[in-house]
């Protein structure tokens, strides 16, 4: 009998649920327990022991753990309580474990580059033991969450992120790599710690991570042609986007994954507002990578409804640490605030989010600004006064940090506020002054919503490039895949528990946009229905439930090919 080849992360070689044949057959006989287990007797050990676990980090490493010995349990578990374990394995938890990388490290699970391997990088990549990989993360650790520089202490990110990848969108687990670049770090007390992984230089020039990135992405393009490149938490995003956009099939989830999530949620708010976009004014605080790639998305979003580019930009007024973003507001404006600078404030300045809120009378406040509480109660007031149904998504990361909570905007609007936030609020019950008592739901834009689905629509379409229009695509997915009961409740956002359904329909259209561009190589999948293209992705999805069952067939299949 062949034997499977497995590289060095597990891919089910030790999963306590293989029956004897296939403990045979992997050669894992007697490595194991000896009795095969169903999956409620292994979750019931896992919920055991994952309670025994006092702290956010202990059952962080415990979960790391299972995926490292025994992926597909892992997975199971994790698609089967998404929204219990993504806090585990995600944010928040992830950011503390990222603060405490170097203390927590138990075991490698990504590829850790160096710039002194500048030069090298293909040798160094050869080393990774799995041949297929389809998708990566890339971090540099120099801007991680809203946590600042950790330098190599990043790498829970894309190993989280990915994790989402697999649990969310079926992308197989062995077909993911988690890279982080050690390209210095700015943090003194890094560098300054004896546990500290990393390199102890100061973060290289923009130059010299310009000329490494090069070299990465040709290399990992190389080993494997169509790799989908992720860049996550970069201080500065931009470059590496602009530059590798149409050369490689790469996407800026900080930026365009934010975009396309959040043009859902402002999408199905803006239908069920009446307003039409032409009278929309949105007022955003924050004009960082996230807010002007939400903006910008918003945008496209506006053209494609019947304005001109200039009225849709006209619709649109940032607020950063400086007040109103104008063109002659005497600050080096950077780059990517640029296209959003007023020009028709008459050389006025407005330096507070009230002035601007009272100059603007906004139908929409975004907030990307990292400041907790500034969507005070006296601004959604005003909201609520300017609007039947004011836009408000207060979407800084965690929940402290908040712009506003729901149960603020609920009050202060009277129950009329049209709210999603980047962090998870509980149901707010408010009786309005109609006497009417409502059941409130907020909705969550988070990212996670669209990136496993864009990267799983790219893999499947083999895109030679992640154009704008399969970003957009991805957002505007989000409006085709409500319910009519979420849609009754109130939701901006479909149930987070129906992921992987919702990462089908954003993989479908993610591939359709592809379709459309000419930039897909997948052509047998051309001429599909919407419903045969759904089950076509279905069936390519990775299901850790199936894995045991699907291994079943392989040997079998070997078993009776040599008449045994
Ligand atoms: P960033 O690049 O650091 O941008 C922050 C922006 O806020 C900057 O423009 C900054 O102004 C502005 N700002 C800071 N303090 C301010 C103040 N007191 N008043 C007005 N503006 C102020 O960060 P980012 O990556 O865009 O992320 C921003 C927030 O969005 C984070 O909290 C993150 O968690 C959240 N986020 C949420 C999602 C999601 O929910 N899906 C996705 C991505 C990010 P200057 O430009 O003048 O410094
Ligand atoms: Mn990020």
């Amino acid at each position: 009998i062949p034997q499977p080849t497995y590289g060095a992360q597990s891919e089910g070689t030790f999963d306590t649920a293989n029956p004897p044949h296939i403990r045979k057959y992997l050669r894992t006989y007697g490595l194991t327990p000896p009795r095969a287990e169903t999956y409620e007797t292994q979750k019931a050990r896992c919920l055991a022991q994952l309670a025994l676990k006092q702290t956010p980090i202990e059952k962080y490493l415990y979960l790391s753990t299972i995926r490292k010995n025994n992926v597909h349990l892992f997975y199971r578990l994790v698609t089967d309580h998404i929204r219990e374990f993504t806090p585990l394995i995600y944010t928040p938890v992830v950011g503390e474990a990222c603060q405490r990388w170097s203390e927590i490290y138990q075991q490698p699970e990504g590829m850790y580059l160096s710039y002194e391997d500048k030069g090298n990088l293909a040798a160094v990549i050869a080393n990774w033991p799995q041949p297929n990989v389809e998708i990566t993360v890339i971090t540099d650790g120099s801007r991680i969450l809203g946590l600042g520089d950790l330098g190599i202490n990043g790498m829970g990110i894309p190993i989280g992120k990915l994790s989402l990848y697999t649990a969310c969108a079926g992308i197989r687990p062995e077909a993911t790599l988690p890279l982080t670049l050690d390209l210095g770090t700015s943090n003194k007390a890094f560098r300054e710690d004896p546990l500290y992984m990393g390199s102890r230089r100061d973060k290289v020039s923009p130059e010299e991570e310009q000329e490494f990135l090069d070299e990465l992405m040709a290399a990992l393009t190389e080993r494997w042609p169509g790799i989908v490149i992720q860049f996550e938490d970069f201080k500065n995003p931009f470059p590496a986007l602009q530059r590798y956009r149409h050369t490689y099939t790469s996407f800026n989830d900080d930026i365009q994954g934010t975009g396309a999530v959040i043009l859902g949620g402002v999408m199905n708010a803006v239908k069920r507002s009446g307003v039409h976009p032409r009278d929309q004014r949105a007022v955003f605080l924050g004009a960082g990578s996230a807010g002007v790639g939400v903006a910008k998305q918003i945008v496209d979003y506006f053209v494609r409804e019947g304005l001109t580019e200039d009225e849709a930009k006209a619709c649109f007024y940032l607020v950063d640490s400086r007040g109103l973003v104008t063109a002659d507001r005497g600050d080096r404006l950077a780059d990517h605030k640029i296209y959003f600078a007023r020009k028709d404030n008459n050389s006025q300045q407005w330096k507070t989010l009230e002035e601007v809120i009272d100059h603007v009378k906004p139908t929409m406040l975004i907030g990307l600004s990292t400041i907790g509480g500034v969507f005070t109660p006296e601004i959604l007031k005003k909201m609520a006064t300017f609007n039947e149904q004011p836009i408000i998504f207060p979407l800084s990361n965690p929940s402290s940090q908040s712009e506003c909570d729901l149960e603020t905007a609920i009050i202060h609007t009277d129950g009329r506020a049209l709210f999603a936030s980047g962090s998870p609020f509980p149901p707010v019950t408010y009786t309005n002054t109609a006497g009417e008592t409502k059941i409130y739901y907020g909705g969550q834009g988070n990212n996670m919503y669209v990136f496993p689905g864009i990267g799983l629509g790219t893999i499947l379409s083999k895109a030679v490039e992640v154009t704008d229009s399969m970003i957009y695509a991805s957002g505007e997915a989000l409006t085709k895949c409500m319910l009519p009961d979420e849609i009754e409740k109130g939701f901006l956002y479909p149930d987070i528990t129906r992921i992987r359904e919702v990462s089908v329909v954003v993989a479908r259209e993610v591939i359709r946009a592809a379709q459309e561009a000419q930039v897909d190589r997948e052509t047998a999948i051309r001429d599909l229905s919407d419903n045969d293209l759904d089950a076509w992705i279905r069936v390519r999805m990775y299901n850790a439930h199936a894995e045991v069952a699907s291994l079943e067939r392989e040997v079998g299949a070997l078993l009776s090919s040599i008449g045994r």
